[in-house]
């Protein structure tokens, strides 16, 4: 089998169909995950062949044959990342490394083959440099990154697929708050957990988050934004968001997330946001914190703050819980200051407006 891990891309020729024009009015309000660039990074794996036919390819519908194997026993994962453009017009990266691990460690626990990590790395970077021209301009506007691998093997029994898709598509994104981020209300799952012990709740897998779909559809049916699960063996301690980690604030100034025991997401913005608190000095935990200690902590006033972080949003405060029964702020309800300072210290890295002490910014 060759060295997978240095294939180089063919590219297919390809002129946009979208005129300059378009495209500037296009970037101008991209939203999120409605609009795509012109070409996609494919890579396919064999049982036999391993790893080969690497391309940048018009971005384009894929065949599947009815069955195929995805559509059954749904083998997927995913992951998502940023590209910004940086003043001078040029395009940066923040830990990439960090997403093609986690790639990797996902693959392994959904039976598939890993990604060699520098070949996720070039296909994202082959990519970008291609679609160089859609990354929007302006504050908090990137280009979301979307590789993602599935079962393409066209058989029914279930067995690990010996066939499998990579791929990596663009699309532009604004702004997710545009003039700071606004807090958010949370609703505590009790009914709905997201991960068992033993479970994928590490790996990013699509089936992790259809699971959660009927949580979120509950917590916006309580005009809550967003679910927040507890643990499924005791339905007690604070797990995570459906698509963000959760961090607290306390009023000696230190700050906890619940643990990665295996029921939650390795979050890449948890990992950076640990590691600028300790350089600043500030006392972390990494421990469980049970939905009891959050409410009495938010009546006693020792809870501060409290704030969901992921690569969508960065960090997003977090003011008011509900559940079945309670109803309750934490601090004023609004913005709290560790909150506002941590996400300015990581935007202003990933920017490129701030020395990047670790090297998480990456120049094309
Ligand atoms: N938890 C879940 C369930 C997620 O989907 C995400 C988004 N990838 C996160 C946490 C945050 O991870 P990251 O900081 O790497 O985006």
């Amino acid at each position: 089998m060759a060295d997978a891990t240095i294939l180089d891309f063919e590219y297919e020729a390809h002129t946009s169909p979208v005129a300059g024009a378009d495209r500037a009015a296009l970037l101008a309000n991209p939203g999120f995950g409605k609009i795509f660039t012109d070409h996609m990074a494919v890579i396919r794996y064999s049982a036999d062949k391993g790893w080969h036919d690497a391309r940048i390819e018009p971005r384009r519908p894929i065949q599947l044959d009815p069955a195929c194997a995805v559509l059954h026993y749904a083998q997927e994962i995913f992951e998502g990342l940023k590209a910004y453009r940086m003043p001078d017009g040029g395009a940066t990266l923040f830990r990439a490394d960090a997403n093609a691990r986690r790639f990797a460690e996902s693959a392994r626990r959904m039976a598939m083959p890993e990604l060699p990590e520098q070949l996720f790395l070039s296909s994202i970077r082959e990519l970008v440099s291609t679609d160089r021209d859609w990354i929007p301009e302006g504050d908090g506007a990137s280009l979301y990154l979307r590789p993602f691998m599935f079962a393409s093997e066209t058989f029914l029994g279930v067995r690990p697929a010996q066939e499998y898709l990579y791929l990596v598509i663009a699309s532009p994104a604004g702004a997710y708050f545009k003039g700071g981020a606004p807090s958010v209300t949370l609703w505590v799952s009790e009914h709905y957990t997201r991960a068992a012990p033993g479970g994928t709740g590490a790996a990013k897998c699509g089936g992790n988050y259809a699971a959660s779909l009927v949580a979120q559809a509950e917590a916006i049916g309580h005009e809550c934004d967003q679910v927040v699960f507890l643990d499924a063996a005791e339905n007690r301690y604070v797990e995570e968001l459906g698509g963000m980690n959760v961090f607290f604030v306390f009023d000696d100034g230190s700050i906890q997330t619940p643990p990665l025991t295996g029921t939650i997401l390795p979050g890449i913005t948890r990992e950076s946001l640990l590691t600028l608190a300790r350089d600043t000095g500030i006392t972390v935990r990494e421990e469980r914190y049970s939905l009891d200690e959050w409410k009495a902590d938010a009546a006693s006033g020792r809870l501060r703050e409290a704030f969901a972080c992921g690569t969508a949003a960065v960090v997003t405060p977090i003011g008011r819980v509900q559940g079945r029964g309670f109803d309750f702020t934490i601090g004023n309800g609004g913005p709290g200051l560790l909150t506002e300072q941590l996400r300015q210290q990581l935007v202003s890295i990933q920017r490129g407006t701030a020395p990047d002490p670790h090297g998480w910014v990456e120049r094309l």
